[in-house]
């Protein structure tokens, strides 16, 4: 809580760059955020999601658990939006225009 000021993605939207992971998580490259698209909420138009993790745990008295010490890993489930709490449905602003120009 709170640290979100060091994560080293907030940094790198300062400087105008996004870091980007391969899927080793090892390498990073930088990519101007010029040549990227806005992702958006498909359903409220915003931009900012948060991510979404399930925690499961392995008990320390588990038989298959190797360090007898509880085990806590968590399961990326992908991202939520903070404004209106849909999950997972996420377009470019295109896409979000076409579905909210058929209220007519
Ligand atoms: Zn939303």
């Amino acid at each position: 809580m709170g640290q979100s000021n060091n994560n080293p993605l907030s940094i790198a939207k300062k400087m105008g760059h996004e870091i980007h992971r391969d899927n080793s998580g090892n390498q990073t490259i930088m990519i101007d955020v010029k040549d990227t698209e806005a992702l958006v909420c498909l359903n409220c138009g915003s931009e900012d999601f948060s991510q979404v993790i399930n925690l499961r745990k392995l008990s320390a008295l588990h038989p298959k658990n190797p360090t007898k010490q509880d085990n806590i890993t968590a399961a990326q489930r992908g991202f939520v939006c903070i404004k209106c709490g849909t999950g997972n449905k996420i377009g470019t602003i295109a896409e979000y225009k076409s579905l909210h120009k058929k209220d007519e």
